[in-house]
């Protein structure tokens, strides 16, 4: 049981800083070996898989999705959640705590635990809030959420406006060796903006969310790391300045980090104009990995809407060169799903977020290792031993004993994702119809084949 034998592919274990062509052997759930000729090694009756001409990695780890339960489970439930997460390539995922109600407690903790071993897919980790109700007034029992067992804290969809506030859930969460994570937002400068503020808000006439209404927090979260030697890791960072203070302030070795997702260094905010104004202002290069068939969409398309919003060309390169230089070592996709019902309304009165872990490997590929900004070591890092470190999990790597979560994929498939493909409950992502470079082939958890483009099917 739980035992593979994977033959021939390029094996990349940039934990080990490992990259060879090998068998990996996978015996009762944990790695057993690497390298070459394992055959001969392996009992006789386990599965195979060829692997040969595929990157076989570390289970990829996405520490930012939100699965809606508790509370909204229209929009995605967390088995819905751990199909899709599993048809990305991801072993394991970090849900976000803005559930309803939100997981600002350890009963909430234990019912995400429960129906994740339902569900039996992916390792599901869970952060919890750091104020109750996220409601930004008064923390949170952080020391029972750690009992319970969330491996980092955040207010994430929300932000703690009160400096004094965020410092002490800063001092709460060193004593009991949890990362804070905050999503960088202050409400003074951002009100109710509903785009980034810049040509095309105006042009468009939607209120902007200006860019430094991210970085204002990004700051105050830098001060605040030294201040209380607590690690602070900066969600979904959308704006240049951001990149800036980060890449200072990691310099002076103070305990900060970050992490960008896919529509962020793909799209702009021209993307909001429609797809004709996007793919003439900021989409040039993109198009030519649409082969002359470019997407289409409409002025106002709500798919184009998320928070922090998608930026201008400068901030999109600027997120890119925090990636190339290892300014932001963690990508993720903010996987956030809504009801079409809800998105099918006018562009201020939509919710914000789309879905992601189903494109965000390819859209990474694309943006990343298929541009040649980064290695394929260097993306695989950002998806397994980066976030695995920051959060203490004993992921993301394939040392002998270690749990066997693996995933195969081939960096130059090309394919298409359609709505009806999609296994999330929800169909609000903006790069449906999209061709995309890059796709998993097989998602391993704890030595057992959960999806493979085979089966098509999640075999849970
Ligand atoms: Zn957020």
């Amino acid at each position: 049981m739980n035992s593979l034998l994977l033959t021939g592919g390029r094996v990349i274990d940039p934990a080990n800083q490992f990259d060879a062509v090998a068998d990996v052997l996978i015996l009762n759930g944990k790695i057993s070996a690497v390298g070459k000729n394992l055959s001969a090694k392996a009992p006789k009756e386990i599965e195979r898989l060829d692997a040969a001409g595929k990157i076989v990695s570390p289970g990829l780890i996405d520490l930012h999705v939100h699965f809606r339960e508790p509370g909204q489970t229209a929009k995605e439930t967390i088995a819905s959640g751990v199909a899709a997460a599993a048809r990305g390539g991801f072993t394991s995922v970090v849900c976000m705590p803005n559930t309803s109600p939100a997981i600002d407690n350890a009963g909430t903790v234990a019912l995400i635990h429960e129906r994740a071993a339902q569900a039996d897919g992916v390792n599901v980790f869970v952060a919890g809030a750091i104020t109750k109700n996220i409601a930004g007034e008064e923390l949170a029992p952080i020391g029972s959420l750690k009992k319970a067992g969330v491996v980092a804290i955040t207010d994430d969809g929300h932000c703690i406006q009160n400096n004094d506030l965020m410092r002490r859930a800063c001092e709460y969460a060193k004593m009991f060796d949890l990362p804070v994570m905050d999503h960088c937002q202050d409400y003074s400068l951002v009100t109710d903006g509903v785009m980034h503020e810049g040509y095309w808000s105006t042009a468009l006439g939607l209120r902007g969310w200006p860019a430094a209404g991210e970085e204002m927090i990004v700051a105050r979260n830098i001060l605040l790391a030294e201040l209380t030697g607590t690690k602070i890791h900066c969600q979904h960072l959308s704006a240049a300045g951001s990149v800036a203070l980060l890449r200072e302030a990691k310099k002076r070795g103070v305990p900060i980090s970050g992490e960008a997702c896919p529509h962020h260094f793909t799209l702009t905010d021209a993307a909001v104009a429609g797809s004709e104004k996007f793919w003439n202002a900021d989409g040039k290069i993109l198009a030519a990995s649409q082969n002359g068939e470019l997407p289409q969409w409409p002025a106002y398309d709500t798919h184009f809407k998320m928070n922090p919003p998608l930026r201008s060309a400068k901030d999109r390169e600027a997120i890119l060169a925090g990636l190339a230089d290892g300014t932001i070592e963690i990508l993720c996709s903010d996987h956030a799903p809504h009801c079409d019902y809800e998105k099918a309304v006018e562009f201020d009165y939509a919710p914000f977020g789309i879905t992601g872990l189903e494109t965000e490997l390819a859209l990474s590929l694309m943006q990343l290792v298929h541009t040649q900004r980064i290695s394929l070591a260097d993306l695989i890092a950002k998806f397994t031993v980066n976030p695995a470190r920051l959060l203490n999990l004993n992921k993301g790597a394939l040392g002998v004993g270690a749990d066997a979560d693996v995933t195969v994929f081939d960096p130059d498939a090309e394919w298409v994702l359609t709505a009806a493909d999609s296994a999330s409950k929800s169909k609000n992502s903006p790069f449906f119809g999209w061709k995309l470079k890059g796709k998993a082939v097989a998602t391993i958890v704890g030595g057992k084949m959960i999806w493979s483009e085979q089966t098509e099917a999640v075999t849970v």
